[in-house]
């Protein structure tokens, strides 16, 4: 997650808001009672907001650029999903409300399934199985893949939640508006992102085994090449080779490196059961990648910068260092576990050499979290500088507060977490 883009941390948010603002004005309710009423603006507020959450889940380079980054429209698009439901469960408790300014009984038919005829049965349908999406969204011990197919139920949900309003309402244009878009980003989150049509092939060109279970891979383009920043991610999906069986799915990597020809290094390390696999990776495996997505070190002041680096947590900086020398004092401070873990040192200590501008700093802390205090206390007018972090979420949150504490102005730091979800 990239933080503190002003204002394009706002995009997300605001393009959920307009959606929703804007399907409650067209289908605005005139002289109906009160509970009616709200229980309409709910109803179409919510289903704005689930169809934004829609959007905000679509993998596509210039809308994630329009949205302010993948990781602001995941951030988005999970709390769009929240406040939907909240309002979709607004809508039966509002409708028997009015039912009860009649009579308690009529109250009671609205909100009892089997009193109803199927669209409302739909409906309550889409409400528990939003419930259910939500509820796994949260949970976050959840196996990765488990969590991924679980939360495909917040798909089938929305799509549900629009039937019930087909079978009540029929073609009414704010319907038929909220169906196109849920089409148009189910269908391209679906086949052109998940099922690859989107994708750019590389491939497998070089394989270099890095220190610390790290494998360094250059992918290098088959047709155009797609441009890249450092301190941008592309999304994976690795084939097979001779020997190698990729697993076949999409898995967000850093670039480390990028060459002139168009080709891209990534350096993965075996975190879990695909990054594992990858580690016998061999060239000549083809490989569709999609993107780039990310705004980590594009702002570029020219202020010093401190970068923060926790083990893999390398791979930016490593693409930044060796794209250009750096143009401003630049401090890195590398933390890893043991010396012999830490990918990159060789070369990273070459470059501390080379480049006037570019200092080095290392530590070692085995088990445990390093002592940030001492290690922050080494840097010479840190205020003055913008701090960019990368690294497992415990590192980046214990700095966070130290950052602050020390004086670092709240839009000088920028992080970034290998996590999605
Ligand atoms: C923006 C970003 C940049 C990253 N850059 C690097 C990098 O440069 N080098 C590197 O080694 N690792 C990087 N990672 C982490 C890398 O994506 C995961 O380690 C890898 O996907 C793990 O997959 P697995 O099957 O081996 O592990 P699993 O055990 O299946 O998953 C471990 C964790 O990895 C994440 N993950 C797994 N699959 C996916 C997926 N398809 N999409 C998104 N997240 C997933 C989940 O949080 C999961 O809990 C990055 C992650 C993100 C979000």
């Amino acid at each position: 997650m990239t933080a503190h883009l002003y204002p394009r941390r706002f995009a997300a948010p605001f393009a959920a808001l307009i959606l929703a603002f804007a399907v409650v004005w067209w289908a605005f309710p005139e002289q109906m009672p009160f509970w009616r009423s709200l229980a309409i603006v709910t109803a179409w507020g919510g289903s704005g907001l689930l169809v934004a959450n829609l959007v905000l889940m679509v993998r596509e380079p210039h809308i994630a650029r329009l949205l302010g980054g993948l990781e602001s429209m995941y951030r988005w698009h999970h709390r769009s999903g929240m406040i939907a439901y909240l309002l979709l469960l607004c809508h039966p408790l509002a409708l028997a409300l009015n039912g009860w300014v009649e009579a308690p009984q009529l109250a009671w038919q609205t909100l009892v399934p089997w009193a109803q005829s199927w669209p409302l049965w739909l409906g309550w349908a889409a409400l528990v199985l939003l419930m259910f999406g939500l509820a796994t969204t949260f949970a976050v011990r959840l196996p990765y893949r488990r969590w991924r197919a679980f939360h495909f139920a917040l798909g089938l949900g929305v799509l549900l939640a629009l039937a019930h309003v087909y079978a009540l309402l029929g073609g009414a244009d704010t319907l038929l508006l909220l169906i196109v878009v849920t089409g148009v980003a189910l269908g391209w989150r679906l086949i052109a992102s998940d099922l690859g049509m989107a994708s750019h092939p590389y491939r497998v060109t070089q394989v270099v085994h890095q220190a610390g279970g790290m494998v360094e891979a250059l992918l290098s383009p088959c047709a155009a090449p797609i441009t890249v920043a450092p301190g941008q991610f592309v999304l994976v999906a690795f084939g097979d080779g001779q020997a190698y069986r990729g697993c076949g799915e999409y898995h967000p990597f850093t670039v480390s490196g990028i060459e002139a020809d168009g080709g891209l290094r990534v350096g993965i390390k075996a975190l879990g059961t695909c990054s594992q696999r990858l580690q016998s990776l061999e060239p000549e495996v083809l490989v569709r990648l999609q993107g780039p997505f990310g705004t980590f070190l594009s702002d570029s002041p020219s202020v010093p910068q401190l970068w923060i680096a926790g083990g893999v947590g390398i791979t930016p900086f490593m693409a930044a260092l060796r794209a250009y020398a750096c143009i401003r004092p630049t401090t890195l401070i590398y933390l890893f576990r043991k010396e012999t873990d830490a990918a990159f040192l060789d070369e990273l200590t070459a470059l501390a050499t080379t480049d006037p501008q570019f200092e080095l700093l290392t530590d070692a802390s085995d088990k445990g979290l390093p002592d940030f205090p001492e290690l922050l206390g080494k840097i010479g007018h840190i205020t003055a500088r913008e701090v960019s972090i990368c690294g497992p979420i415990p590192m980046v949150e214990a700095l966070l507060p130290l950052l602050r504490e020390i004086g670092v102005a709240e839009e000088s730091i920028h992080f970034e977490k290998f996590d999605f979800r």
